[in-house]
């Protein structure tokens, strides 16, 4: 099932998205009655997905992010991802702030201190209940569904600054979108960013060096997640530059497309 979160004539709402570009008359909405983290049904009523602007699909509390969970990508930045005994480094983490989030259609705003943006592919999990300590086998109890993200980094300045709170937490620094998808495995999808319709990005989410589970018993050893927060899974080689004007996709196989432009910060 596809939960989009939508506006439409100043009320914001959740719907079932049912259909695809195939589909004759395109997709719609199905509109749902009560919260998607809680009980609820579909209404029936139902509108075009066209006729709508869809928003971020949750509004996470926080978003948790790991760096480096691709092998070919920590290469790339020259980083190691298994220290000089050769043992696996504990996965880095870090915070993008809610105030980092927009959705689907929504601008980048290309920040001032910055002259290298890059765009990062990524799966991002949502997070359907409270939760901390989750033990492995629970980890799937916890997941509401997966949505696409884009971990949207200044590069120079993460370079330049120890922590990465400005690098990575700027303003509309977290796209999101364009829906959560409920019924998939996610331990094997095609992963993708294009630029203007070139291909930057092509990864397999197999190749994550954590898994899912490994990613979420990490995390909520040391804090609670709540339900809409979401977990950032790392990006796979090809992440490059973004510049004032262009258009960055992210696909993922079995959810869909998050489009977003540059522009500049006005
Ligand atoms: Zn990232």
């Amino acid at each position: 099932m596809r939960i989009a979160r939508f506006s439409i004539d100043g009320n914001v709402a959740f719907g079932v998205v049912e259909g695809d570009a195939s589909t004759e008359g395109g997709p719609v909405l199905d509109i749902i009655k009560g919260h998607p983290f809680a009980e609820f049904e579909r209404s029936g009523q139902k509108i075009p997905l066209s006729k709508v602007r869809l928003l971020p699909p949750v509004l996470p509390n926080k978003v948790v992010a790991v760096g480096r969970n691709y092998a070919e990508h920590a290469a790339e930045l020259g980083n190691a991802i298994v220290d000089d005994q050769g043992r696996p480094e504990a996965p880095i983490t870090f915070f993008k702030p809610s105030t980092a989030v927009i959705g689907p259609g929504d601008a980048i705003a290309y920040p001032s201190f910055s002259s290298e943006v890059h765009h990062e592919a990524e799966l991002a999990v949502v997070i359907g209940r409270m939760c901390r300590e989750v033990p492995r086998e629970r980890v799937k109890d916890v997941i509401l569904g997966y949505t696409c993200a884009n971990d949207v980094t200044a590069r120079d300045v993460q370079e330049r600054e120890k922590q990465w709170a400005r690098a990575k937490g700027f303003d509309t620094s977290c796209p999101l979108g364009p829906w959560v998808e409920t019924e998939l495995d996610p331990s094997d999808l095609g992963i993708m960013c294009t630029v203007n319709g070139q291909q930057r990005q092509l990864g397999r989410t197999s190749d994550m060096v954590r898994s899912i589970e490994d990613l979420i018993v990490h995390i909520t050893e040391a804090m609670t997640l709540l339900p809409g927060d979401v977990v950032l899974t790392g990006t796979p080689a090809g992440v490059g530059p973004l510049n004032v004007g262009d258009e960055v996709a992210v696909t993922i196989e079995g959810i869909g497309t998050l489009t977003n432009k540059v522009i500049k910060r006005g």
